[in-house]
C-alpha cells in the first residue's frame, strides 16, 4: 500500500465516488451501442435432475464485454438498462438470442430442454409484451413449452393489473414462468396462488448454509410441500458442493442448479453439454482422480 493512499484518505474516498458516478454514466451511455456494437452475449447455465445430472433446462444469463473494462455483470448494467427503454431492447434480444441458440443446437442434434429468460419486472407492464413473444416463438417456430420466463417478486409486488393480465396471456401460450429467487425477499405464498406460476426458484442463500442449517432445511421442506399441493415445480439455486447436493437430495427437492454441475457456459459448451445430456458433479470427478 502506498503511503500516499493512507494520507489522502478523505480525498480518496471522495474521487471513488467521482469514479463510480463517472463509470455508472459511461456504462449507460456505452449500453445504447452495447447491441448493435454486438458487446452482449449469452451464457447458459444447466439445470439438472438432482438425482441424474440429466439436464432438465437451461437458464440464460447475459454478459456484456466492454470494450475498456471488460466483463460488466448483469447485476451492474441490467437496472441502468431498467431506467430507460433500453431494458426492452435488451430484454427482446435476449429471448431471440436464446431462441437462435435453440436452434442451433438442434441442427446439431441435440434433444431441446427448456429454457429460461430473466424479465425485467418494469417489462411486464410495456403494453405488447405477450404479443413480442408469441411473435418472436413464431418467427423462430419454436413451441412455447421451450421458454420459460423468471420473474422475481418485485414485479408481482407491484400488484398491477396489467401484469397479472401479461402473465395469464403469455401462460395461456404454453410458455412457464418461474419465480425466481424465492425465499430472498417477502415470498409470500399468495403469489403462488394468485399467479400462473409452474415453476419456484429456491434462492441461493438458502443453499449456503442448507447443510447445517435445520431451520433452512424445515423451510425448504415446506416449500416443497407447499409446491406439490400447488402442483409447481421446484428447483435449487447455487448448489455449489456435494454436501448441499446430497441435504437437496435428502429433502426430495427434484432439480437442482449451480456451480457443482457447472457454471453458466457458452452457447458452443452447451451444445456439447446437450449432446452428451447427463452432467456429472465437478466436485466429486476432482475428489475421484484425487483417490487414484
Ligand atoms: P438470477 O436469475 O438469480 O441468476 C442466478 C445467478 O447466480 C447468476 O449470476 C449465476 O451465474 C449465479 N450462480 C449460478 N450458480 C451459482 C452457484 O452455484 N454459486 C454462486 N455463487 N452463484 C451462482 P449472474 O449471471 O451474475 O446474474 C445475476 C442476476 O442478473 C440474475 O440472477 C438475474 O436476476 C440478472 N440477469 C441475468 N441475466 C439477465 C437478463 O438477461 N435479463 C435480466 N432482466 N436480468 C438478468
Ligand atoms: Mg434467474
Ligand atoms: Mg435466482
Ligand atoms: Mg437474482
Amino acid at each position: 500500500r502506498s503511503r500516499r493512499e493512507n494520507q489522502s484518505a478523505v480525498h480518496h474516498y471522495a474521487s471513488n465516488l467521482d469514479i463510480d458516478y463517472y463509470r455508472r454514466y459511461r456504462l449507460e451511455q456505452d449500453l445504447h451501442y452495447a447491441i448493435e456494437r454486438k458487446q452482449l452475449f449469452l451464457e447458459y447455465q444447466p439445470k439438472v435432475d438432482s438425482w441424474t445430472g440429466k439436464i432438465i433446462g437451461l437458464e440464460a444469463l447475459i454478459r456484456w464485454q466492454h470494450p475498456e473494462w471488460g466483463r460488466i455483470p448483469p447485476n451492474d448494467f441490467i437496472p441502468l438498462a431498467e431506467e430507460s427503454a433500453l431494458h426492452i431492447a435488451i430484454g427482446d434480444w435476449v429471448v431471440e438470442t436464446a431462441c437462435q441458440a435453440m436452434l442451433d443446437w438442434s441442427s446439431a442434434g441435440a434433444d431441446l430442454v427448456p429454457v429460461s429468460v430473466n424479465v425485467s419486472p418494469k417489462r411486464f407492464l410495456i403494453p405488447g409484451f405477450e404479443h413480442q413473444i408469441e411473435q418472436i416463438l413464431a418467427a423462430y417456430h419454436l413451441p412455447a413449452e421451450l421458454l420459460e420466463l423468471e420473474i422475481t417478486e418485485a414485479a408481482l409486488i407491484m400488484d398491477d393489473p396489467n401484469i397479472s393480465r401479461t402473465l395469464e396471456h403469455v401462460s395461456r401460450l404454453g410458455v412457464r414462468i418461474a419465480l425466481d429467487d424465492f425465499g430472498k425477499g417477502y415470498s409470500s405464498m399468495v403469489y403462488l396462488q394468485r399467479y400462473p406460476i409452474d415453476v419456484v426458484k429456491i434462492d441461493r442463500q438458502f443453499a449456503t448454509h442448507i447443510a447445517e442449517d435445520t431451520k433452512a432445511q424445515a423451510i425448504i421442506k415446506s416449500i416443497l410441500y407447499m409446491a406439490k399441493e400447488f402442483n409447481l415445480a421446484v428447483i435449487a439455486e447455487g448448489i455449489e458442493t456435494i454436501q448441499q447436493l446430497e441435504t437437496f437430495r435428502a429433502l426430495e427437492c427434484p432439480n437442482i442448479q449451480g456451480y457443482l454441475f457447472s457454471r453458466p457456459v457458452s452457447a458452443a459448451v452447451m451444445e456439447s453439454f446437450l449432446i452428451r445430456e447427463v452432467l456429472y458433479p465437478i466436485e466429486a470427478c476432482s475428489l475421484a482422480s484425487d483417490n487414484i
